[in-house]
């Protein structure tokens, strides 16, 4: 295992150290601060997108450079050590586009990744969460029966699908251009069986925005509700072209450390910040850096961070050249939460007065990394998931640590 990055890999990385210091810098605390109705930096999308962060792991024919695991995970370490909004944003649409790319027929990417491609503002969604259906959208840890879990419904009608429900907390719900929609195309069947993925425009007649969440942190990043009232959607866009079956190569390319990376990135930006601020701020006769307790913080949050770090590179070279590991993507989703929250607000105690202070980024850090915990699965349901492997290990007579 090798982390080492290849001369094109460090080249993206370069481009993306810039970007974010250049373009995200200046805008990063003006975002947080505005409404969450009217923050969505349109032209940092546009921008990024003539560099083509948006459509990173798309291969080159439309428009990306295919980037792996490893290449997403060094563009993320550099634009959300800068701001973790800017960089979900376009980190969002590269698993997103992987629906297309590894779930769709060759029809669906012919038809809808040239889209992509020569719009710099198309952005994708992954709908799923609904106002009754959270944890249990997944089917990871419960497979919901008929009338538990996912609401909205498709009924097939000839040669289209009618479409009806209501989701919310959707990332680019507001933005995006094209939604890949978890929908019930079974009700009478358990979720694991009656749950198909459908490519629905955003501006298809039916589809409407509700409530745009107002958030603690990661403001920029947009969730929304969207509305779905007879939506009439042709067979032709459900993906891959089977009821009840997603492609599990869509998991690879970046979904195991996407939302870790984003956290691990906020702790280190916030640990930096303390440790400087902790070797100039004089109390008590010294620097606080030089006070033990001060000092002893310091290290643990340094070492959580190396380890958290560590679990990210090993998960996205597994992702890369293996296949996805999802027992290890799951202790990488539990370990980096755990360990962000817990850098970001020791960073923010070493603050003082200051650590609370709206003009100060640290105080952002931390809202920003307890967003992110509830931006996928909770910790807590990942915790379930990751026992249920184990038993399943147990099961079949193997260690549970595989
Ligand atoms: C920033 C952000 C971005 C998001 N983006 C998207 C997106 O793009 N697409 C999308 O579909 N969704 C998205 N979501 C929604 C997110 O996936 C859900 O909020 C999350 O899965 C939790 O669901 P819930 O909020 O309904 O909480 P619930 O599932 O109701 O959970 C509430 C509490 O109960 C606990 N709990 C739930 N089930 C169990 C159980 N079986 N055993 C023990 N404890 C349990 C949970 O850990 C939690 O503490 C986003 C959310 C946020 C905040």
């Amino acid at each position: 295992m090798h982390f080492e990055l290849n001369e094109e890999q460090r080249a993206i990385q370069t481009l993306a150290c810039e970007f974010a210091r250049n373009e995200i810098q200046p805008i990063a605390m003006k975002l947080d601060l505005a409404s969450a109705t009217d923050n969505f930096p349109w032209e940092l999308v546009k921008k990024g997108s003539k560099l083509g962060f948006r459509t990173l792991s798309l291969p080159a024919k439309w428009g990306g450079i295919d980037a792996d695991a490893l290449t997403q995970l060094a563009v993320i370490e550099e634009l959300a050590y800068v701001d973790a909004s800017c960089s979900k944003i376009f980190a969002k649409n590269w698993t997103a586009c992987r629906y297309i790319l590894a779930g769709g027929t060759e029809e669906q990417k012919e038809r809808f990744l040239p889209l992509i491609r020569d719009n710099d503002t198309y952005l994708l969604a992954t709908p799923g969460t609904e106002p009754e259906a959270g944890a249990d959208k997944d089917t990871e840890y419960y497979d919901a029966p008929a009338g538990q879990g996912l609401m909205t419904v498709a009924r097939r009608k000839g040669d289209h699908y009618v479409v009806n429900g209501r989701k919310h907390f959707i990332a680019h719900g507001n933005t995006a251009s094209l939604y890949v929609m978890r929908v019930r195309t079974d009700p009478l069947a358990p979720m694991s069986k009656g749950v198909s993925w459908l490519l629905i425009p955003r501006d298809t007649p039916g589809v409407s925005i509700g409530t745009i969440h107002d958030k603690l942190g990661w403001r920029a990043y947009p969730q929304s509700e969207i509305i779905l009232e007879d939506v009439v959607v042709p067979v032709a866009n459900l993906l891959g072209g089977k009821e009840g079956y997603l492609n599990r190569e869509v998991g690879r390319g970046g979904r195991s450390i996407e939302v870790p990376a984003h956290m691990m990135s906020v702790a280190r930006a916030a640990l930096d910040a303390a440790a400087a601020y902790a070797g100039v701020r004089r109390q008590g006769g010294k620097m606080i850096i030089q006070h033990q307790s001060v000092a002893q913080d310091l290290a643990e949050c340094y070492t959580l961070l190396e380890a958290g770090r560590s679990l990210l590179w090993r998960n996205a070279w597994i992702d890369t050249y293996k296949g996805r590991d999802a027992a290890l993507t799951r202790v990488c989703r539990i370990y980096c939460a755990e360990a962000a929250i817990k850098v970001c607000l020791t960073a923010l105690q070493v603050f003082g007065g200051y650590g609370v202070m709206r003009e100060m980024p640290i105080q952002k850090y931390v809202r920003d990394a307890i967003s992110m915990e509830h931006g996928e699965a909770t910790t807590r349901v990942v915790k379930l998931a990751l026992a249920k492997l184990m038993e399943a290990r147990v099961k079949d007579g193997m260690a549970a640590s595989g």
